[in-house]
Parts: structure tokens; C-alpha cells; sequence
């Protein structure tokens, strides 16, 4: 049976780790929080205390977590991930970050003679919970090969794209085309309702045509009836447009709208929304009309 150790186990990787274990995987999964690892134990995983109890004995490793930082010091750092992965092991890192510190991972695994792949993923809760999640790979070719099996139990599209970190550049693209989407929906919605529309029936027909996105359909309903339980956080959405901003940057590129929506995730961090789902980026444009 293949042993996977699996680190972080929040609104993502949870399902993921689970759905692991339904495939017959022996999963042993650490979370900061131990509550969430207790979870997967109930769910017939295996909770571990530290990162090394649940790394030093799997075949393949995931990690699923919020930020650049938190892999640099649950991957890289002292007692890390890559600190106690046996020779020969396979990390798969699904967090979203930041398209440089994937290919320090992947550099310093190399030389320790661990295979790493950076695997973003894009599908959301429900996506993760299916095991339909699409996903990003960047990497050595053998090694997304090798991650193959383990990719078709959480994954329903999965792409290899390129070296190394490529995986992270796809997913901030991925990041930039949803948040546009959203601040537009949110802007129709807005317009909608001056208008005095039944706002239902618009985005049933809207839906329908070359304006139907997968989010217009899946945030539509929550965005007019002003709930906004995550799902996505804006403060999560809010990192990788962050992402989106230093990439284009540093490779010169001008990507005006990107940083019209960074600017309006920005305010809704700012004005305290940060913990709500990504749809509640509503609320910036509801307000910019009084309307809110
Ligand atoms: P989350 O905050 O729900 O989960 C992260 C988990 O990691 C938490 O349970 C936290 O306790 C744990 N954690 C943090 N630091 C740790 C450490 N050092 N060691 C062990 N555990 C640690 O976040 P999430 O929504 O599951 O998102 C995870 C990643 O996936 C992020 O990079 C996010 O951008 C990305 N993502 C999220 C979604 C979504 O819809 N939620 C969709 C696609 C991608």
C-alpha cells in the first residue's frame, strides 16, 4: 500500500486527504491545528503530532497550504518536510504560491534526493470534496508520471505544464481570470438591481450565453443573497493577486485590470471581509454605490 503523508489539512486539503483514504491509501496527516488531523483519523486516516511523524515513512508527500511562508518553514525548514522525507520520496505541493519559492522546493528536494512537483489546484470546497479538482503541475515529467494515480483520486483535469514553478504561473493566471470575473458579475449585479431587474431570471438568461462563466454560475445566487461563507477567503484571494502583481512585474509585463482588482481585494482586506468567501468582493462594489 502506498504511504502518503499529508501536511495541512484545512478547507482544501482535508476532502483531499480523505478522498486519499477512501482510494485505499495509508494516509497520515499533521495539521497545526490538531483538531483537523483528529478529523482524518475518524475518517480512517491516521492522525500525526509533528511533520516528521507524518512524512518519514510515505512514498509521497502533499502539502496543502495558505502561503509562501508556510511552505518555506513546513517544507524547507529545520525538522521540515524535506528535513525528514526519506530518499527516493515524491512531494506534491498543492498550495498556491509563489512561482520562486516552488522552484527553491524543487531545488532543494533535487539535491536531496526527493522528487517535488508543484501542483496548484483550481475547483474550490465542493471541487476538493468531489476529488474533480483541476490541477496545475510543474515539474520533472518522470515525476509527475509517478504522481499520477494519486493526481486521479483528487483531480479531474490534470496538465502537466512545464518546469518547475510552471504550475504556480498557470494557477496565478487562474487567479487573475477569476477575480475579474467576479468584481464583473458583482458590477452586473449592482447594475441589475439599479435597474430594478429580477436579478434571478437576468443571470438565468446571462448564464445561457457568452456571458455564462463557471462563476457567474456558482457565485451568482450567494452575491444576491449577500452570503458570503467561505469556500475561498478574500485574504487567500487577496495573496495570489499579490502573486499575479510581482509575476507580471517581474517579467514586465502590463496587466491593467489585474491591479483594478487587486485594488478592490486590497479595500475588502482592508476593510476587515478578508475571512469571507471571494464572492463578498460584492461588497466593495455594492458600496462604491451605496447600494450595499
Ligand atoms: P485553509 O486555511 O483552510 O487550510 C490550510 C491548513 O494548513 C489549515 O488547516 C492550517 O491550520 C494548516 N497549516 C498552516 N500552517 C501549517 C503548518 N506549518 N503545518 C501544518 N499545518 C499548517 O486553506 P485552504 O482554503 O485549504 O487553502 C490551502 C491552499 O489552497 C491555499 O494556498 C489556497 O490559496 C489554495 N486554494 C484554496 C481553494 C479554496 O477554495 N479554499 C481553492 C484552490 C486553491
Amino acid at each position: 500500500m502506498t504511504k502518503v503523508g499529508f501536511v495541512g489539512l484545512g478547507i482544501m486539503g482535508g476532502p483531499m486527504a480523505a478522498n486519499l483514504v477512501e482510494a485505499g491509501y495509508e494516509v497520515t496527516g499533521y495539521n497545526r491545528s490538531s483538531a483537523k488531523a483528529e478529523k482524518l483519523a475518524a475518517e480512517g486516516g491516521k492522525a500525526a503530532g509533528s511533520i516528521a511523524e507524518a512524512v518519514s515513512a510515505a512514498d509521497v508527500i502533499v502539502t496543502m497550504l495558505p502561503d509562501s511562508p508556510d511552505v518555506e518553514s513546513a517544507v524547507l525548514g529545520e525538522d521540515g518536510v524535506l528535513a525528514n522525507a526519506r530518499e527516493g520520496a515524491l512531494l506534491i505541493d498543492c498550495s498556491t504560491i509563489r512561482p520562486e519559492v516552488s522552484r527553491a522546493v524543487a531545488e532543494q528536494a533535487e539535491r536531496q534526493g526527493v522528487r517535488a512537483l508543484d501542483a496548484p489546484v483550481s475547483g474550490g470546497e465542493q471541487g476538493a470534496i468531489d476529488g474533480a479538482l483541476s490541477i496545475m503541475v510543474g515539474g520533472d515529467s518522470a515525476a509527475f508520471a509517478a504522481a499520477g494515480e494519486v493526481f486521479d483520486v483528487v483531480g479531474k483535469t490534470v496538465v502537466h505544464v512545464g518546469p518547475a514553478g510552471s504550475g504556480q504561473t498557470v494557477k496565478a493566471a487562474n487567479q487573475l481570470i477569476v477575480a475579474g470575473n467576479i468584481a464583473l458579475v458583482a458590477e452586473a449585479l449592482v447594475f441589475l438591481e439599479k435597474h430594478g431587474v429580477d436579478t434571478e431570471s437576468a443571470f438565468q438568461v446571462l448564464g445561457g450565453g457568452l456571458a455564462g462563466s463557471k462563476v457567474l454560475d456558482a457565485k451568482n445566487k450567494g452575491m444576491r443573497e449577500r452570503t458570503f461563507k467561505p469556500g475561498f477567503r478574500i485574504e487567500l484571494h487577496h495573496k495570489d493577486l499579490g502573486i499575479v502583481q510581482s509575476a507580471a512585474r517581474e517579467s514586465g509585463v502590463s496587466a491593467p485590470l489585474s491591479g483594478l482588482v487587486a485594488q478592490l481585494m486590497e479595500a475588502a482586506v482592508a476593510q476587515g471581509d478578508g475571512s469571507l468567501d471571494h464572492s463578498g468582493l460584492f461588497k466593495q462594489i455594492a458600496k462604491l454605490n451605496g447600494t450595499e
